[in-house]
């Protein structure tokens, strides 16, 4: 069995589409005489997705399914097939097919040769709407500056060696980024390039202000630089506190022209430092969420053994 291939698979309200992204996958590997075992992690459904995984599991006795029992967000529930998986290696890929299954055994020969992580790198953005691929295009950029990991072409779909999946699972935080975390433990890499499949079935669960907060907690989660920005803000202001100073004693005193100045300084230093605390208070909260120690996810059920 060492050259089994774990396939993990998250699923949040998924019931149209488990049944068929297990059959698809399973045929794929099949007929690539790969051995394999798929793991469904229902993300607290609140539709028929776990018995969906049931009905997988009694079809295919390889079919495996954890749930959870409420919804903690696809990269824990990735995890937590990362937690279960047995194989070798471990594919992990969405539940809706975006990510070709067709593309495992090219992924799996990879990692024969010696890649340790076998990326998949996205060709084409699907059906992505032109704002959502700047948004996209910004928040990379970003967070390979910040982060100084190259993240701008990566997604979720990924091939990786038992090696780093024990070094992923070896990770003490409690809020796990899928995508950086691979980034970061580095290993031998490959890439291979696929174009996204529309859905076929179901919808996205992403909403402008969900991936919003998903950027924010990338970039929080590997760089500390936001918080300086109270330094420029502070060195900003000082240096407008001396040259108004200056000016002052220099060109002298015009009432009403000098009050709106300093008001509208003194409110805009003010609102600066508000946002400076709101982000060290982020920071903060992540510090303290960590300091509890509560686990990433619930399991409520599991099926397969
Ligand atoms: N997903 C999940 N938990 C969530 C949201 C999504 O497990 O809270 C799963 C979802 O079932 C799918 C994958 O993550 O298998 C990608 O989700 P989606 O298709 O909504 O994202 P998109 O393809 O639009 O980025
Ligand atoms: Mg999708």
């Amino acid at each position: 069995m060492d050259r089994l291939l774990s396939v993990v698979i998250p699923a949040f309200n998924e019931e149209a589409m488990v049944e068929k992204a297990a059959s698809a996958v399973a045929a794929v590997l099949r007929g690539a005489d790969i051995p394999y075992e798929l793991i469904f992690v229902d993300d607290g459904s609140r539709d028929g997705t776990w018995e969906a995984i049931l009905r997988a599991h009694e079809a295919d006795k390889c079919v495996r399914g954890v749930s959870f029992s409420r919804n903690f967000g696809k990269d824990r529930a990735v995890f937590a097939g990362l937690a279960k998986a047995r194989g070798a290696c471990v594919a992990v890929m969405d539940c809706d097919l975006q990510h070709p299954p067709a593309m495992l055994p090219e992924m799996a020969a990879l990692w024969e040769q010696g890649f340790e992580v076998v990326e998949g790198v996205k060709r084409d953005r699907g059906e992505e709407s032109g704002l959502h691929r700047l948004c996209a295009g910004a928040f990379y950029a970003v967070i390979s500056r910040l982060a100084k990991l190259d993240m701008k072409r990566s997604s979720d779909f990924k091939l990786m060696d038992r090696k780093v999946v024990d070094a992923l699972l070896a990770l003490p935080e409690e809020d796990v980024f899928f995508r950086g975390l691979t980034a970061f433990v580095g290993f031998r890499r490959a890439e291979v390039a696929f174009d996204v499949a529309q859905r076929e079935a179901g919808e996205s669960k992403w909403s402008f202000r969900s991936l919003a907060r998903y950027a924010v907690s990338s970039v929080t989660a590997f760089s500390a630089a936001p918080m300086q920005l109270a330094t420029v803000f502070g060195a900003l202001f000082a240096a407008v506190a001396v040259v108004t100073g200056i000016l002052y004693a220099v060109v002298g005193y015009d009432a009403d022209g000098w009050l709106v100045f300093l008001g509208v300084m003194g409110l805009l230093a003010a609102a600066c430092g508000l946002l400076c605390l709101g982000i060290a208070g982020y920071y903060l909260g992540r510090v303290f969420r960590q300091s509890l120690g509560r686990p990433r996810y619930i399991i409520s059920r599991e099926c397969g053994d």
